[in-house]
């Protein structure tokens, strides 16, 4: 078998490249092992407004969960801040129909999806990647590696995998859990999920989807903790555990013949973990690298570096700002945490940050972040509670 570009991985980064490229008119195919697309769901499935329509896609009912227009922060002590939007911020999507509908967009477009098919290592030619090699063999003028936060083929092709910043992440549908309407929960503690935080979205009419992140501890003792201290719920539905990386993205996305999206590439946001909207953003652009390369006749690394090239200057700014932003909370103990927030309550900074946020980019961040550490407010709270040197290392950060 042959096909112009063969995609390993059926998640959004394969599907939203498959489609890029299928709607110019290349020959793709993707292949998936998994013998549907979606599932495994291990998402919390927060996707931007804004997001969505970076990475083409219109908003459909059969995915869309709930609107979100804001959401508490709360402190390791249960220091709360809340924080509304005068707008809908952000969607709850169910991630299995939302993958699915990916994949219907890209099929429309042109590409074939195939299922059950698991990809164990690549075709060399020359040196060079030249398609895929499974349960049936597959050339490929180049291949897409779309394989997820495992990385397996891509250290099999000699380029990095995700490294720091991978924890252990966990879900679970959790039913008569009352959140606010509209209203998302984060939980910070370095005890609760070390590394990132824990959420609660809401699912479905007193239902929440429940989850954290963490890289220390098992993950879901944690969870059933959380849930417990959250709701007084020591029932849960099946949870769902996967990698969150943090860690930013990795130090080479091309090879001969093979280009690196989503995930596997590192292409999440540090500060969240989140990965659909920038791993989609990120595969556009791996698509149209393909494109030329088509064109020219051109798979080589020399050529493919133009991927590399092209999402650094996009988006690296953004991704180091994030990773500063996620090192500089990863080093700050619970005690300081606490203080942070307890200052801007006291400080009456609540509505700045609301401010912020409403006007500031849930995927592009630094806007925010830069803001933030500008704010004449904000600087006399993060300065009485971290201490000049530190907030001077922080702003460093982002050339402050
Ligand atoms: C607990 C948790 C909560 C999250 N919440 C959010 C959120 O709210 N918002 C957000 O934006 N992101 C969230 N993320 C991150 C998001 O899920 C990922 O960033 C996103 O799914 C990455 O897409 P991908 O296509 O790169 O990889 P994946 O979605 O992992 O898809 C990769 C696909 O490749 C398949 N595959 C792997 N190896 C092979 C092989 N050898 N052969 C064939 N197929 C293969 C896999 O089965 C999988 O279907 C969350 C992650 C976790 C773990």
């Amino acid at each position: 078998m042959r096909t112009e570009v063969a995609v390993v991985g059926g998640g959004p980064a394969g599907l939203i490249a498959a489609r890029e490229l299928a709607s110019k008119g290349v020959q793709v195919k993707v292949f998936e092992e998994h013998p549907e697309i979606g599932t495994p769901n291990h998402c919390a499935g927060i996707l931007s407004v804004e997001g969505l329509k970076r990475i083409g896609v219109e908003l459909d009912l059969k995915f869309l969960r709930h609107e979100i227009n804001g959401g508490t922060a709360f402190a390791p002590d249960g220091t709360g801040i809340r924080i509304t939007g005068s707008r809908t911020r952000a969607y709850i999507v169910d991630r299995a129909i939302f993958d699915r509908h990916l994949a219907e967009t890209a099929r429309d477009a042109g590409a074939e999806i195939e299922r059950n098919h698991r990809i164990l290592d690549f075709i060399y030619e020359d040196g060079r990647v030249a398609g895929i090699r499974g349960d049936l063999d597959v050339e490929a003028s180049m291949v897409i590696d779309a394989e997820g936060a495992s990385g397996v083929l891509a250290r099999k092709a000699g380029l990095p995998r995700p490294g720091g910043g991978v924890l252990a992440g966990i879900n679970a549908n959790v039913t008569d859990a009352q959140l606010e309407p509209g209203m998302v929960e984060v939980w910070f503690g370095e005890g609760l999920a070390d590394g990132l935080f824990a959420w609660a979205v809401p699912a479905g009419e007193d239902e929440a989807r429940c989850g954290l992140a963490t890289g220390k501890g098992d993950a879901l003792e944690l969870l059933r903790g959380f849930i417990k201290n959250r709701f007084g719920l020591t029932e849960f539905g099946e949870p769902a555990r996967w990698p969150v990386l943090t860690g930013g993205p990795v130090d080479k996305t091309h090879g001969d013949g093979l280009l690196l999206v989503g995930d596997v590439a590192g292409h999440t946001k540090p500060t969240t973990g989140g990965g659909v909207i920038l791993g989609g953003m990120c595969a556009m652009m791996a698509a149209e690298t393909a494109i030329q390369a088509l064109e020219e006749e051109d798979y080589s690394a020399g050529f493919l570096g133009r991927y590399d090239e092209r999402w650094r200057e996009a988006l690296g700014g953004e991704f180091s700002s994030m990773l500063g932003m996620r090192r500089f909370l990863n080093s700050l103990p619970d005690p300081r945490m606490n203080r942070i927030f307890a200052s801007v309550k006291s400080a009456g900074l609540e509505a700045t940050l609301e401010t912020f946020i409403d006007e500031g980019d849930m995927d592009l961040q630094s806007g925010v972040l830069r803001k933030a550490l500008t704010h004449p407010g904000m600087l006399r709270v993060m300065t009485s509670s971290l201490g000049r040197l530190a907030l001077g290392e922080l702003r460093g950060l982002f050339n402050l």
